[in-house]
């Protein structure tokens, strides 16, 4: 790493055309976990305006770490808060493979220890959060080889981490150690603005850098405006100036960029997603994995440094903007979900490509796709942004949940919920949820039978909750989390993710030779009940063949059928 500084004070001089002739010169490796956290550990002792803090473990054994850069010595948010200063959380290594952050945060991070006088104005107006590697697991897993298609560096690590997840799906299901520390981090210093740095796959084109920010639609609408039409366009004519432009990240609506492309809808699982959660604007770098990975660390290296810029110059609307933000969550009333894709909705962009073609291939011999790199072109393609909701939740005015479900208690609590618990046992009108409909994925998804689709029905019930039963506050900032956790036709809800699985089982039954004389007493009491039952059968053709499913029929509309089958133990509170 060592000999990367002088690398960079030339590119700064020379620019990045320039870089590519100077010969030896150009980066192709990355350092280990360990190179880059002794790295850190240096900087830490070499300046008093920065700190190497440590945090809560990973699955790897290590902790994770945070290195805090500020020129006003905030090294706590408290000290952020007073000082009224905005905060940027900067993530690298979620995907160790993909490891140009890593790379482009330490240069920066040397860059401005070595030389503060150059970089007063965002020493002083933005505190500065750099996790250094998050996936620690999937950095020490290294090699040379497990992204087939990436242009280098020469050893990286792997993108699962020790037990396998993909950390950038683990934000809201919290399966590893890394992600309760993320969350922690977070949690404690309230970002303003979140970067995620990540290499891409897909398309070929002729951009080294591309961008996904955070989806505007499910965003507080004026952070969504300052990160869409002031941060964003800022960055970009930054980035021209040094003659890396940038273009969205390219997920195509068909096979190659002309058919137009989409913006990624970012849910609540991914770091950006979970970012926008809490009113923190989000950016996920995607340099490009075609490119020589000294020209994407320079492309990330800038970007960073551009944005820094930005939110110095414009650190007091940052930071309002944020506290509005807050304040407008605290107030929804209702949480939209359902997100698709609006067709019908796009913007015309120029975009850099090559021309795309097919010919035979010689593995199969069938048609196989090609990119011409002897053939540039610009073009104007559709770029599609719009995301419409298709469910609006109504948000109850708390939620209750039996302490018996610790899991869903412990990670609102370590997301910062505010919850309160029961002084005693105490019975209470609510409004049960029960689940009516839901998919499964056919094979295990991130470590879960991720469920999806989810259809639902209330129903106000009278419950005994027990003393210790908890109570989830809501008209709080955590409005957002709170029903996308705990909602589960969210998209990321708890019970997509399996946590109450439990529910979805029914434990008791009946013999039906002996249930056949209850049930025939039923319909006689209750004829209403006969009506329906006929009325059923009139609707489906296998319940009217099927003597079983008759009785269970009966069975689940008398007071045998246990009312927990498929309730979800989460209350929504009327008031
Ligand atoms: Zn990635």
């Amino acid at each position: 790493m060592k000999s990367l500084f002088p690398f960079f004070l030339l590119v700064f001089i020379f620019s990045e055309a320039s870089m590519a002739q100077q010969a030896g010169a150009v980066l192709t490796t990355t350092p280990t976990y360990k190179e880059v956290i002794d790295q850190y550990e240096q900087l830490d002792k070499s300046s008093d305006i920065a700190e190497l803090k440590t945090m809560g473990p990973t699955n790897s054994g290590f902790p994770l770490h945070v290195f805090i850069i500020s020129g006003k010595k905030c090294f706590t948010k408290a000290d952020a808060d007073k000082n009224q200063l905005p905060v940027i959380l900067i993530n690298n290594g979620i995907h160790p493979g993909e490891p140009d952050g890593i790379d482009a945060s330490l240069q920066l991070a040397k860059d401005i220890l070595a030389a503060p006088q150059n970089y007063t104005e965002i020493l002083q107006k933005v505190v500065i959060c750099i996790i250094p590697v998050y996936n620690i697991d999937g950095a020490l897993n290294r090699g040379c080889c497990s992204r087939a298609n990436q242009n280098g560096p020469e050893e990286y690590g792997f993108r699962g981490n020790a037990k396998n997840l993909d950390l950038n799906r683990d934000f809201m299901k919290l399966d590893s150690k890394n992600a309760e520390s993320f969350v922690s981090i977070f949690q404690e210093w309230k970002p303003h603005l979140f970067i995620d740095t990540h290499v891409s796959d897909g398309a070929d084109y002729q951009y080294t850098m591309t961008y996904v920010v955070s989806q505007k639609n499910k965003m507080n609408a004026k952070l969504a405006n300052y990160q869409d039409n002031v941060l964003l366009p800022f960055i970009q004519e930054k980035m021209t100036n040094k003659k890396m432009e940038m273009t969205p990240y390219v997920e195509t609506m068909g096979e190659t960029p002309e058919t137009g492309i989409t913006a990624f809808l970012e849910t609540a699982r991914f770091s950006t997603g979970y970012a926008a959660l809490f009113d923190c604007m989000g950016i996920i770098t995607e340099t490009h994995m075609l490119k020589p990975y000294n020209d994407r660390v320079v492309a990330t290296y800038w970007l960073l440094f551009s944005t820094l810029g930005k939110m110095a110059k414009d650190a007091k609307q940052i930071f309002d903007l944020k506290n509005e933000a807050i304040k407008e969550t605290a107030s929804m009333k209702n949480l939209s979900s359902g997100w698709k894709l609006d067709t019908t909705k796009y913007s015309e962009i120029n975009f850099k490509g090559y021309e795309a073609g097919h010919k035979p291939s010689e593995v199969s011999g069938l048609q196989r796709l090609y990119y011409d790199k002897t053939k540039p072109y610009t073009k104007t393609i559709k770029n599609y942004t719009e995301y419409k909701s298709t469910i609006e939740i109504a948000l109850p005015s708390f939620y209750i949940i039996p302490q018996a479900w610790e899991r869903t208690i412990d990670n609102l609590k370590l997301n910062g919920v505010p919850v309160s618990y029961l002084k005693r046992d105490t019975t209470i009108e609510v409004e049960s949820t029960y689940i009516e409909k839901y998919e499964t994925v056919k094979s295990p998804y991130e470590s879960h039978y991720l469920h999806f689709d989810t259809k639902i029905r209330h129903e106000k019930q009278t419950i005994k909750f027990s003393k210790g039963d908890v109570i989830v506050k809501m008209n709080t900032p955590m409005n957002r989390f709170v029903a996308e956790a705990l909602e589960p036709q969210a998209q990321d809800s708890y019970f997509n993710w399996n946590y109450f699985d439990g529910t979805l089982q029914q434990k008791e039954w009946f013999s039906d030779y002996v249930f056949e004389d209850i049930a025939a007493g039923l319909l006689k009491e209750h004829p209403e009940l006969r009506t329906q039952l006929e009325e059923a059968k009139k609707q489906d053709a296998t319940l009217n063949e099927n003597a079983n499913a008759q009785l269970i029929w009966v069975y689940r509309h008398s007071r045998y059928y246990e009312k927990t089958h498929n309730r979800l133990p989460v209350f929504r509170g009327i008031q």
